[in-house]
């Protein structure tokens, strides 16, 4: 069967658990998920009956080649379609993603009939949880590329360079390796720039003795890698070689912590205990990590509120930081499949690279 309709099929069934006879689909990498379509426009509906992707002229060609599992109508009205099709099919209750859907666009669709319309949040995502063994594949490619890149960056000399220059050329490289482009603006963080997250790359020169956050990811057949080396420099300033011996630590005993079964909250809760056995958990500000897939966050969270378990075949982020405000940043973060009996690493640049580059 080919994979467009059979993921569509197991949407289907847990639509009609939920007594829906059509649901609205505007997220596009639920799209593409669920029909092959790469395009950036179009919405898809989903019956038992069948599915329609509704999109317009300048997809009709690319939709003919890339949709399986569903029908395709081109149209410059993409509502009008919509409610076309509402008033055809007329479904009792229409679902729809309450977490994507615009506001002005849900009023317009459901003005006389806002009691059919009932809000899912977002279920095509949690299908998308559990990879197929093409879509962890994609992924390690997507690895390869960026971890490639990455060695290539690196073995040309970053210090001196700027932090924008080490991220334009990380993303050049990763093309040049296979990629379609980068899964995300890359951070590359250096000195007590370090210590903000989510850094954007500035002008600033990489200093002779300070430590470099580069977190990082390329994409490839749509799939994401998402991935985080802390670069030291021989003699690491005031504390930092402490603080990058915590993360590893952490880092790998949330690592030995996944396998199925699992609750997402004790990941996280493994990562946290060790920080605050090494005393560093208040320097730790956001949560363990994330699934990856099409999107490069996605569920599940490992994050002390998630409430999903692991089941394999999930790959999820395992990313704990440490940030000392005024002084740097240490975050380590690889990519774990959930496998059989234990996770197993999807991306696999040594943590000790600054001392190989
Ligand atoms: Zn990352
Ligand atoms: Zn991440």
């Amino acid at each position: 069967m080919p994979v467009g309709s059979s993921r569509i099929g197991r949407l289907v069934s847990l639509l009609s658990r939920r007594r829906v006879g059509l649901f609205l689909c505007v997220r596009m990498t639920n799209i593409r998920y669920l029909t092959g379509f790469s395009g950036s426009d179009g919405a898809l509906l989903v019956s038992p009956d069948g599915a329609t992707l509704v999109t317009d002229g300048r997809y009709a060609e690319q939709s003919r080649q890339e949709v399986c599992g569903a029908e395709v109508a081109i149209t410059d009205r993409k509502w009008d379609e919509v409610l076309k099709a509402i008033r055809r099919l007329r479904p009792a209750r229409i679902g729809y993603e309450s977490r994507h859907l615009t506001v002005e666009i849900f009023r317009r669709l459901s003005r006389r009939m806002a009691e059919k319309w009932v809000a899912l949040a977002d279920p095509v995502e949690g299908l998308r949880m559990r990879k197929e063994e093409g879509e962890i594949r994609a992924m390690e490619r997507a690895a390869v590329a960026a971890s490639g890149a990455l060695l290539a960056v690196l073995s040309k000399g970053y210090r001196g360079r700027t932090e924008s220059e080490v991220a334009a050329d990380l993303e050049r490289e990763m093309k040049a390796q296979g990629a379609e482009d980068a899964s995300f603006r890359a951070i590359v963080a250096s000195g007590a720039r370090g210590a903000l997250p989510h850094a954007v790359p500035t002008g600033a020169r990489i200093g002779p003795v300070d430590a470099v956050v580069i977190d990082f990811g390329a994409r490839r057949g749509g799939y994401c890698s998402d991935e985080t080396v802390t670069l030291l420099p021989e003699r690491p300033l005031r504390g930092l070689g402490k603080a990058f011996d915590a993360v590893r630590k952490a880092q790998e005993a949330g690592i030995r912590a996944i396998r199925p079964g699992v609750p997402c909250v004790e990941v996280d809760a493994k990562v946290r205990e060790s920080l605050d056995r090494s005393g560093y958990l208040k320097y730790f500000v956001h949560s363990t990590g994330h699934g990856v897939g099409l999107d490069v966050h996605e569920r599940p969270s490992l994050s002390p509120r998630s409430k999903d378990r692991l089941r394999e075949g999930m790959v999820v982020t395992v990313e704990p930081g440490v940030y000392l405000p005024g002084v740097g940043g240490v975050r380590l973060e690889d990519m774990v499949r959930v496998a059989g009996t234990r996770g197993e690493r999807i991306t696999y640049l040594p943590k000790t690279i600054s001392r190989l580059v």
